[in-house]
């Protein structure tokens, strides 16, 4: 029997960062047009009807990402609610660091934590998110081992650590029994000072070296839609599924029938599709005709030819 694998959205719930200087991210650019965490907030509705597409395209949810400094924190406890009532499941969260009476409050309604370290190479990391300490997403980690919480961690490859920092990640994954890695390889944005990707030998290297060194960790791993073609690779790697290619936008485009045929190439079955539109009646998805509209307006931007 062939392996499973799926595709893993990340599902924002603002585009604000308080923190908004990590040198390699597009926030970074945005930090002076998007002052109020208010204002950058995405409805409720739009947030709700994409975990409803993400439920019947098959896709998981990687994590719920963003949303503390704009939404109260007991309407981001209701939100994560009723995205775990949609998917049948309790979603992790990548929301920065938190405080542990936030931590306990949020433990009934997540799968776990996800801190975003980005870098175990300390020098780099301090360097390229000089707002963002290790040190902060380390106690909170503690705070999540001390209360039980499940915890993952993003990794981005290509910001100036090297293949000798393996050891590093290594340590810190066993120092903080991690449980689930997502790795990004950088995708060089524009007003960065970053101007080349890592190269797919390089980047698959990483999640080779992981998976050696961790047989049951669940790795997901990512890549942008101009680099489809590294989606085997990945796999054959170790990892177990594969996230950040936009597949709103880009459904069905020659790029995600090019992420299919990856799969194929590593010899996995995938679960849900980046191609095809499941034959539902979407009226009968949800209640709310705020959610219905939005779920329409998703579905009609991905059946653009
Ligand atoms: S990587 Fe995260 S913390 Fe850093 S600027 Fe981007 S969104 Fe903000």
């Amino acid at each position: 029997m062939k392996q499973e694998t799926c595709f893993e959205r990340a599902l924002f719930l603002s585009w604000y960062c308080s923190r908004g200087d990590c040198k390699f991210c597009y926030m970074s650019t945005q930090k002076d047009r998007i002052k109020d965490p208010k204002k950058a907030k995405r409805s409720k509705e739009s947030i709700l009807a994409e975990a409803i597409i993400c439920k019947n395209l098959g896709w998981e949810i990687e994590f719920i990402s963003g949303g503390y400094e704009s939404f109260d924190f007991e309407e981001i406890i209701q939100l994560i609610k009723e995205i775990n009532n949609i998917t049948g499941q309790k979603q992790w969260i990548n929301m920065g660091v938190l405080p542990e009476e936030k931590l306990i409050q949020l433990k009934p309604h997540i799968g776990g934590f996800c801190g975003a370290v980005e870098c175990v190479n300390k020098e780099v990391h301090d360097k390229v998110c000089p707002s963002k300490s290790i040190e902060e997403i380390e106690n909170t980690f503690k705070i999540c081992t001390k209360h039980g919480i499940k915890k993952a961690m993003t990794i981005v490859i290509g910001i100036g650590e090297t293949i000798n920092d393996f050891p590093k990640l290594e340590s810190f994954i066993k120092k903080h029994n991690i449980e689930r890695i997502t790795f990004y390889s950088l995708n060089p944005h524009k007003g960065t000072v970053f101007k080349e990707s890592p190269t797919i030998d390089y980047y698959k290297e990483w999640i080779k070296l992981t998976r050696d060194s961790f047989p049951n960790l669940h790795i997901i791993a990512g890549a942008w839609h101009d680099k489809a073609e590294y989606f085997s690779e990945l796999l054959k790697a170790g990892a177990t599924n594969i996230t950040k290619f936009p597949v709103i936008k880009y459904f069905n485009s020659k790029a995600a029938k090019e992420v299919e045929h990856q799969v194929e190439l590593a010899d996995k079955n995938f679960k849900g599709s980046l191609t095809k539109l499941p034959d539902i009646d979407w009226n009968k998805t949800t209640d709310n005709p705020k959610i219905l509209e939005k779920i329409k307006g998703y579905i009609k931007q991905m059946s653009k030819p």
